[in-house]
C-alpha cells in the first residue's frame, strides 16, 4: 500500500512512518516543521526518513493524494496550555482547518483518513475508564478543536462520502516525545541533574501509552476501523505522576529534584481509557507496560543529552 504520513517529522509521525515502511508500504511523508517546538528535533526525528517540508493550510492536496491509499493525518497543533491566549489561532488554522482541507480533498479522492483526535475531548470525563460513548466536555481550546475536527469528519462523511476514522490518542510517551510533555522533561532533567517543574500535587494521573502501541493501534485502525467510527488508543496502565517519577528515579538510579507549581490550566485531573472498542472493532490491545516504555524512553534522552 502506498500512505499519505502528515505530521511524519514529528513525534507519532515519524515512528508511524518507520513502521510502514519496516512493514513493506510505500510512505509519502509531509510535516511543516512548525516552531511550536525546536524544528531541530524534528529535523532529528526523521534523519533516515524522505519528508517533504510544506504546510497543508496551502500545499496542493490533489498532488499529494494521487496514487495514495490511504491517510494518516497526525498533521496538527498540540498542547493543552499554549491553547489558552494568543496561540489558539494556531490551533484553529493548523487542527480545524488544516483537517477540513484534507477531509474534502480525501472524499474527492475515495481514500481513506485515519485522523488523530485525542483524550483531551473528553475533560474531566464523566466516567472511569472512559469509552467512546461518553460525552465530551472538553476543558481546553486544544480539545475543542480536535473535537470539531471529528465533527468535521462526520459531516464530510455525511455529504461528500468520506471515509474517515479517528483515533484519540492519550498521553503517548517514548523516545522522541514532544518537549512540552511531561516525560521528557523530566528525563532530561534527571539525566542533565537539573531541576523538573512539576505542575499540580502530583496526583494528576494519565493512561500513559507507549508510542509503539499508538503506531500499531493506528495502523491497526486504517485496516480494519468501521467508517465514521472512532476509538480510543490508550495504555492499559493508568498512573499517577507522582508514581511516574519514583519509578524514573528508580529507572536512572538517581533523585529527581523537583520545582512545584500550582495545576496547569486546562489539564485534566485524570484520564484512563476504556480500550474495548478497539480490540472488539480491530484486534487492538496496548502491550507495552510503563516501566518497559520508561526505560526506553530514558535510554534515547540519556544518550541525547550525553550527546556533545
Ligand atoms: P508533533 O507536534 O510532534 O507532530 C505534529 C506535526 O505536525 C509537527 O511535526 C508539525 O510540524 C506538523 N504540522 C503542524 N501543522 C502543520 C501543517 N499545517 N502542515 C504540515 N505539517 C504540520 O505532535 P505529536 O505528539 O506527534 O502528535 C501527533 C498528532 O496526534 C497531533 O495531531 C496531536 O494533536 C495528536 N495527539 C497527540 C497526543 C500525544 O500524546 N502525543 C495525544 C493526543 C493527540
Amino acid at each position: 500500500m502506498r500512505y499519505l504520513v502528515t505530521g511524519a517529522a514529528g513525534f507519532i509521525g515519524s515512528h508511524l512512518a518507520g513502521s510502514l515502511l519496516a512493514a513493506g508500504h510505500d510512505v509519502v511523508g509531509v510535516d511543516a516543521f512548525t516552531d511550536y517546538y525546536d524544528p531541530q528535533r524534528k529535523r532529528e526525528n526523521v534523519r533516515d526518513l524522505d519528508v517533504l517540508e510544506a504546510d497543508l493550510l496551502v500545499a496542493d492536496l490533489d498532488g499529494l493524494l494521487a496514487g495514495v491509499d490511504g491517510v494518516f493525518h497526525l498533521a496538527g497543533q498540540p498542547g493543552v496550555r499554549a491553547s489558552f491566549g494568543p496561540g489558539f489561532e494556531d490551533y484553529v488554522t493548523r487542527n480545524v482547518h488544516v483537517s477540513g482541507r484534507m477531509f474534502e480533498a480525501a472524499a474527492r479522492h475515495g481514500v481513506r483518513v485515519v485522523h488523530a483526535s485525542s483524550s483531551s475531548v473528553y475533560g474531566d470525563a464523566e466516567s472511569y475508564p472512559t469509552p467512546e460513548s461518553a460525552s465530551p466536555r472538553p476543558i481546553s481550546p486544544y480539545g475543542v478543536t480536535k473535537l470539531c475536527v471529528e465533527h468535521l469528519a462526520y459531516a464530510h462523511a455525511s455529504t461528500a462520502g468520506l471515509d474517515a476514522v479517528g483515533v484519540r490518542y492519550f498521553t503517548v510517551y517514548g523516545p522522541r516525545q514532544r518537549p512540552d510533555m511531561a516525560f521528557t522533561p523530566m528525563l532530561e532533567a534527571l539525566a542533565a541533574g537539573a531541576a523538573f517543574r512539576l505542575f499540580g500535587d502530583g496526583s494528576v494521573s494519565r493512561s500513559f501509552t507507549y508510542v509503539s502501541d499508538a503506531v500499531s493501534g493506528t495502523i491497526a485502525v486504517m485496516e480494519h476501523g468501521g467508517a465514521g467510527e472512532i476509538y480510543n488508543i490508550g495504555g492499559g496502565e493508568e498512573s499517577t505522576m507522582s508514581d511516574a517519577i519514583a519509578l524514573a528515579e528508580r529507572i536512572a538510579g538517581r533523585k529527581l529534584a523537583v520545582e512545584r507549581h500550582g495545576p496547569a490550566v486546562g489539564d485534566v485531573r485524570r484520564t484512563r481509557a476504556d480500550a474495548a472498542k478497539a480490540l472488539a472493532g480491530v484486534g487492538w490491545a496496548p502491550t507495552t507496560v510503563l516501566a518497559d516504555g520508561l526505560r526506553a524512553h530514558w535510554k534515547w534522552v540519556a544518550a541525547r543529552v550525553a550527546a556533545p
